[in-house]
């Protein structure tokens, strides 16, 4: 166990004999918020280029109201003091890439289908709460969840009972269905004369994808999803095909009819014709976006496109090299790697994205960092692309992803100097959300600025 841990045990130990607070002993009297200072050595505030050192980040409720050097005059004395020690103190994660109701699905248990046909809705739910959690516990404190894959709107009763207090979890936005066209999504493959379920709402016409936008959107949608891409192969000259889905009038629909609600639509678009139509039909953000050309690239720059990359996801379950999916899986993660760099080089805005539930959530989120780095970031733009960047694709700058007065008291805290050796984000050992501690053990986030 770490001395960070000892602290944080200590004041959880401290803390939880004052008082018991839960979501089934709720305090009966608020109290007026109290003063909470956390200390660290280093802090890297997702916006600055440079990290500063020897901080007292001060935290009122669930607030940041102010950052301090060391020497600042004296605090209120009633406040409460974390002192994080050597660690380097960042701001909460955000992963705007995830699926809580995919769990990396095994082949020899039944593959992604099996979810759709054998497991009860309670059971994905419960772990979809277990996902949540796992995100939290990785530092990652907000999350743009994209599309539940056949769980309905579970990810809205997700969400609510995080915000409600009821199991621990990340601020999410969450995308519901998800949007694709006949052909366009599994479950397939099956006996033409039947009828299965989908992971994603079906439409066929403007008219249709206009509906489907509207009843996700009525139902709690934050944002939109479309997938403007399917099956992937390669042709004979040994290129990178992937299937167009929706035509540019159906997305046009679905984007006009988004846009009206204040809301923004995510588009998975691998390459080729898709990525095109993509574009042209006005998304927000392109999902993935394996393989972009060039012209493709400044239409990006020109719309103000967010890019979503998800690298390592696609370093995962290769089929053997010498089949036709095995070659297919690797070209995808060649080019996909050549696309970042350009993009990244010519200026193109970049949100952190994983995919994960695309792979085991018991895998580290934060490996999709070395990637980045191995593709041309530093460090401090990869950092960068999971906080104040992705606040910014979420329309919450200033408010999450960053630490500074007036944002939202999350933040992590990690060994050693992420600068130096970026993969030390895949061991956070502190995690603070909305102004209270996060403690692993228990799951019930106990310690605030409330106590
Ligand atoms: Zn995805």
């Amino acid at each position: 166990m770490t001395r960070l841990f000892w602290l944080c045990a200590c004041l959880i130990a401290c803390a939880s004999a004052g008082r018991a607070q839960g979501p089934g002993n709720p305090a009966t009297e608020p109290a007026a918020p109290r003063t909470l200072v956390i200390r660290a050595r280093s802090l890297i505030d997702g916006i600055s280029d440079k990290p500063r050192h020897n901080v007292q980040i001060v935290i009122r409720g669930n607030r940041i109201v102010d950052v301090l050097s060391a020497n600042s005059p004296a605090l209120p004395a009633e406040a409460r003091v974390i002192d994080l020690g050597p660690a380097t103190v960042l701001p909460g994660l955000i992963d705007t890439h995830t699926h809580i109701f995919l769990q990396g699905e095994d082949a020899a248990a039944g593959g992604y289908d099996v979810q759709l046909l054998k497991y009860p809705a309670s059971y994905r739910a419960a772990r979809a709460v277990i996902a949540a959690r796992r995100a939290l516990e990785q530092g990652f404190t907000s999350i743009r969840d994209m599309e539940t894959e056949g769980a309905g709107y579970g990810d809205v009763g997700i969400k609510r009972a995080i915000n409600e207090g009821l199991i621990p979890g990340p601020r999410m936005w969450v995308s519901t269905l998800s949007i694709s066209t006949t052909g366009g999504y599994p479950l397939e493959g099956y006996a033409p004369e039947l009828t299965l379920p989908k992971g994603s709402q079906i439409i066929d016409g403007p008219i249709e994808a206009r509906k489907a936008a509207r009843e996700q959107l009525d139902k709690g949608a934050d944002w939109i999803k479309v997938y403007m891409t399917h099956r992937s192969w390669l042709d004979a000259q040994g290129a990178l095909v992937s299937q167009p889905t929706l035509t540019v009038e159906e997305l046009k629909a679905i984007v006009d009819e988004t846009h009206g609600w204040g809301k923004k639509v995510a588009c998975h678009a691998y390459n080729g014709l898709g990525l095109q139509r993509a574009l042209d039909g006005g998304c927000d953000s392109i999902e993935h976006g394996l393989e972009i050309t060039d012209a493709q690239i400044a239409q990006m720059i020109k719309q103000g496109t967010w890019y979503v990359p998800t690298l390592q996801v696609y370093y995962t379950d290769w089929d053997p090299a010498d089949t036709d999916a095995g070659k297919r899986d690797r070209k995808r993660a060649a080019v996909h790697g050549v696309s970042f760099t350009k993009a990244l080089r010519a200026g193109v805005k970049m949100a952190f994205g994983t995919d994960v539930g695309g792979f085991k959530w018991s895998e580290p989120i934060a490996q999709e960092f070395e990637r980045e780095v191995e593709f041309g970031m530093t460090p401090m733009q990869a950092i960068q692309s999971a906080t104040s960047r992705a606040a910014e694709l979420l329309g919450k700058r200033g408010e999450i992803g960053v630490v500074a007065a007036g944002a939202y008291a999350d933040l992590i805290a990690v060994p050693g100097d992420p600068l130096a050796d970026i993969s030390v984000l895949k061991s956070v050992q502190f995690v603070m959300k909305d102004g209270v501690v996060f403690e692993p053990q228990d799951h019930a986030p106990r310690v605030s600025s409330q106590d």
